[in-house]
């Protein structure tokens, strides 16, 4: 029998991930660690490896609380975001406020030097809520047993905004907050910002006939703060690991870069900075010389691989691209039996930046019950299960094959339709952020 992916083998690396190495906060001594390790992978395979390092802006929270103050007391567990704001350790009391959502409906000078509970802030709304000056804010988290979230709270851009300390609490804490009537709190979030570094790691496979030609496959090897990232992502790590293993035993006529990318869950920033570079680069030739193609025309597919290996679960392919891609995914779920939940939609992950400046990605997840418990705590390796990797793993190995090897010319355009770049424009302008 020929060379397959073999869930175990993928498994392992999760295991070194998320269990050994732990949480992978962009930046951290973890992070760097499991960059190592990937990087040692990669060269032991025999891959060219190179890292693309840049620099990020990060919040270690060091002190969070909240309290009830009126009418009781009480103390209430939640995670801080170290990057909407901070307080000193004596925190800010105030009165509090309940608004639905922070759509502009909402947003009145009734928040104004109050303490806002609510279920998140729309970024596109900062500007508004900069003017109307609230004093902090309380998250609710949308679903029961949803443990408090771990998030930073804010991109550094978006820090000049203004000082919003704000905490996260679970569905029924919040719940509690709002059906007891309290009145008045106290938030602490005492938090250490940093600038750090941390890199993508890109390991090419040159194609035999068609060297020429790209295809990138990754994911994001980081975490939220403080969480183990087994599903999100250590899953797609280790399917892109593994892919790597099999892709050199098998060969390949295309050029294959396997990708971990740096510091996704900040903001895309490692994938954003390599389309950034491409698309510069490109520009920059164009304007010397419109004949020869550039890295960006060459660079022909992009498969992301975010959330993955969930035992109980079903699998996700988010497309960015022409239609006969979809097809292609739709049709190859019917015939392998391995069930796909295809749509033409923008997956907040890797795979938007590339298609940002025009090369088709498709998005592989593992949608779950258990998708309460990303970005939390409980993103842990215990709901993961090998069988599931492998069954995933199998299926974008035999999708790639395709491209990889089979079609001697590369069978679609590369370009993404103008309603998916409409959606992908509105994702970027919801965010705050410019397009790469
Ligand atoms: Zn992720």
């Amino acid at each position: 029998m020929g060379t397959i992916f073999d869930g175990s083998k993928a498994f392992k690396h999760i295991e070194k991930l998320a269990v050994e190495i732990g949480a992978r906060t962009a930046g951290s001594k973890e992070d760097h660690a499991a960059a190592d390790y990937i990087k040692g992978y990669f060269e032991g395979l025999g891959l060219d490896t190179t890292v693309q390092e840049f620099e990020i802006e990060t919040g270690d929270v060091k002190n969070a609380s909240l309290d009830v103050l009126k009418p009781y007391g009480e103390s209430i567990a939640c995670e801080g975001m170290s990057m909407l704001g901070q307080t000193g350790p004596e925190g800010i009391e105030g009165e509090l406020i309940h608004i639905e959502t922070t759509d502009e409906e909402y947003l009145s000078p009734a928040i104004t030097g109050k303490i806002v509970v609510t279920n998140g802030v729309k970024r596109k709304n900062l500007p508004i809520i900069t003017k109307l000056k609230p004093l902090g804010f309380i998250f609710i988290e949308n679903y029961p047993r949803m443990q408090p979230k771990h998030f930073w709270g804010n991109y550094s851009e978006n820090m000049a905004h203004g000082n919003f300390p704000g905490v996260r609490v679970t569905f029924e804490d919040g719940f509690k907050i709002l059906k007891s009537g309290a009145t008045h709190a106290r938030i602490v979030v005492e938090a250490e910002l940093s600038k750090l570094k941390t890199k993508n790691i890109i390991a090419e496979l040159k194609g035999t006939s068609h060297p020429d030609e790209i295809i990138l496959v990754g994911g994001h090897y980081d975490t939220v703060p403080g969480v183990r990232g087994a599903s999100d992502n250590a899953g797609g790590t280790s399917i892109t690991m593994e892919l790597a293993r099999v892709f050199i035993e098998k060969g390949s006529k295309r050029t294959v870069r396997f990708i971990a990318w740096g510091s996704e869950e900040m903001g895309l920033d490692g994938s954003n900075l390599y389309a950034k570079k491409i698309k510069a680069d490109d520009r920059e030739a164009k304007e010397k010389d419109t004949k020869s193609e550039t890295e960006l025309d060459r660079t022909r597919l992009m498969v992301n691989l975010d959330v993955h290996g969930a035992l109980i679960g079903t699998n996700v392919a988010a497309v960015l691209g022409p239609s006969m891609l979809t097809d292609s995914l739709k049709l190859l779920s019917k015939e392998s039996g391995v069930v796909f939940d295809v749509k033409e939609a923008v997956y907040s992950s890797d795979g938007t930046p590339l298609s940002a400046v025009g090369v088709p990605s498709v998005s592989f997840s593992r949608r779950s019950g258990i998708d309460i418990m990303m970005h939390s705590s409980e993103d842990i390796i215990e709901y993961l299960s090998p069988d599931a990797l492998e069954s995933q793993g199998r299926f974008v190995e035999k999708w790639m094959t395709r491209y990889v090897t089979s079609a001697i010319a590369f069978p679609f355009k590369r370009k993404v339709p103008e309603k998916l770049m409409k959606q992908i424009k509105e994702y970027y302008e919801n965010w705050g952020k410019d397009l790469p």
